[in-house]
This record gives C-alpha cells, sequence and structure tokens, in this order.
C-alpha cells in the first residue's frame, strides 16, 4: 500500500507549528525533529482533548462520540497501565517505553509479526486500512485479541489534503465501520496517510492525530538490516517509531529490534499506553511529548 506519489510538499504549517513535510510515499510528512512535540492549535468549541463542548453540533458527522460511549469498555485493556515484559505495571512517564506503531495492513506479514511480538510480550499499534480490514478480517481479530491498539488510517490510503471534506469524512467512516464490524471497536485514534494534513483534514474529525518521532523509512529501504540499524540507532525513551507490516523485510528485522531494545531496558507500549492510558491530544509525535 506504498503509493508512490512522488516528491511534493504539503503546507500544514497552520496546525503542525513544526512540521516540515516532505518526500513521498507512505511516510511523507515527517514531523521535525527535536523534540518530536507538536500540538495543534485548540478549535473554537472544542476542548483540547478533542471532545466536543457546547452541544452536539458535529454529531453525526463522526464516530467520535460512539467510541467515547459504545466502545470505552471494551479498550479498558487495553488502555490498562503499561507492562514490563514480565507483567509488572511500567509508568512511561518514569520507565524507558517505546510505542511501535506497524501501517497500511492488515497483511499477509502481520501474523508473523504478531509472533514476534508475543515472543517479547510487547504491545504495538496498527493503523489499518479500511480496505485490507475487509480483506483480512481474521487478521485483524487476532491483532486485537493479542492486546495491540489499532488506529484507523483511512479506507483507500488516500491523501486526505487532495480530497473534499465530505470524502475525508467518508475515509473515516467506512474505516470506522470496517474495523468496528470485525472486532466491535472504533478506532480513537487516526493517522493521515502520508501525514498527510491541513486544516481541513483536521476539522473532519475529533479524533487524535498521530504521528511518529522515528521513521525507519521500511517502505524505501526493504531491506531487514537498514530498517533494523535505523530503528536501533534513533529510539529514545518516549518514541513512536514508523513500521510498515506490509513488507516482509520489516517483520523479519523485528526479532533483532525487540531483542536488542529489551536489552536497553525498554517497554514495547501502545500508543495510548505511552500517553498513561489516555489518548493524546490533537496532533503529537511522541518523544517528549508524554502528558
Ligand atoms: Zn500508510
Amino acid at each position: 500500500m506504498n503509493i508512490g506519489a512522488g516528491s511534493r510538499r504539503r503546507g500544514a504549517a497552520r496546525l503542525l507549528a513544526t512540521a516540515v513535510l516532505t518526500t513521498a510515499a507512505c511516510v511523507t510528512g515527517q514531523l521535525a525533529a527535536g523534540n518530536g512535540t507538536v500540538q495543534a492549535a485548540v478549535r473554537p468549541g472544542f476542548s483540547d482533548g478533542g471532545v466536543p463542548v457546547g452541544g452536539a453540533s458535529r454529531a453525526g458527522t463522526d464516530l467520535a462520540e460512539t467510541w467515547s460511549k459504545a466502545s470505552q469498555a471494551l479498550l479498558k485493556p487495553l488502555l490498562a497501565a503499561a507492562q514490563d515484559a514480565r507483567g509488572r505495571p511500567v509508568d512511561c512517564r518514569r520507565a524507558k517505553c517505546v510505542a511501535l506503531t506497524f501501517d497500511d495492513g492488515p497483511g499477509l506479514y502481520t501474523d508473523a509479526l504478531l509472533r514476534h511480538l508475543k515472543a517479547h510480550r510487547a504491545r504495538a499499534t496498527f493503523f489499518v486500512v479500511g480496505q485490507n480490514v475487509a480483506a483480512y478480517p481474521a487478521i485483524l481479530r487476532r491483532t486485537v485479541a493479542a492486546g495491540h491498539e489499532i488506529g484507523g488510517h483511512t479506507w483507500s490510503h488516500a491523501d486526505l489534503t487532495r480530497l473534499p471534506a465530505a470524502a475525508v469524512r467518508s475515509e473515516f467512516a467506512r474505516t470506522d465501520q470496517a474495523i468496528k464490524a470485525v472486532t466491535g471497536l472504533v478506532p480513537r485514534i487516526i493517522r493521515p496517510p502520508y501525514g498527510a494534513l491541513n486544516a481541513s483534514v483536521r476539522m473532519q474529525t475529533t479524533r487524535p492525530m498521530v504521528m511518529w518521532s522515528v521513521d525507519t523509512l521500511d517502505w524505501l529501504h526493504r531491506d531487514s538490516a537498514k530498517v533494523t540499524k535505523k530503528a536501533l540507532k534513533s529510539v529514545r525513551p518516549g518514541s513512536i517509531v514508523l513500521f510498515h507490516d506490509i513488507h516482509p523485510t520489516t517483520v523479519q528485522a523485528m526479532p533483532r529490534i525487540l531483542t536488542t531494545l529489551s536489552a536497553r531496558g525498554y517497554t514495547f507500549v501502545t500508543v495510548s499506553q505511552l500517553f498513561g492510558g489516555k489518548p493524546p491530544r490533537l496532533v503529537y509525535s511522541g518523544a517528549s511529548s508524554l502528558l
């Protein structure tokens, strides 16, 4: 699902104060390095937690209300405090936590990835494409059953900045419906394909948009050694690491990445766990943005 869109720049500076959006394929929109924290401006009428305030004017345009009411009980285990490999609770404000994220699945290599994660008692976050959820429902079900977090990554892996508002909402809604049909859950977080985001897209959902702070460029290199090297060199406590589980080279890299980071004392947590069991704020990319 890496869609080569050619190099182009996208302007999202209005929302992403430090964003530098460049290049193509699934990782366009790398956020600026540094502290990695990117906080969107708070929209009038919305709290900074992404929850509508002052009435339900957006009811029906987004499923945020749905997840907040119907899915919270089901999500409780996912939002429980992070645990280390021995099952002891971990406070990511003090311990070394890292959120590994896998985009564009589910796919043919996801089950192998689930086995690697299980071997290290690692939790991860999967930003799934709606079309692939429809194609591989059982794999998504197994992913949720294993305790991983699911985020939305649109229905067709579209560049949302090129779509009209109604089409953006449809991309979210179709994906939500597909995930809910399979798992009973509606994702609380979204990652826009290519990291492509602007003010119009941001207005179409109240849910957090999750970027990343470490880009392994796995889609580009398709080389396990390079992916491993990049991940091991770049991960810091609080990192959100971008991978794609549709590439076998990425999945093959995971045993060494997991083993090495474990030896360095890292706990592998979901994105929500990284933020203390709460979904993050409007837009963030990990690193030192722990709440
Ligand atoms: Zn993607």
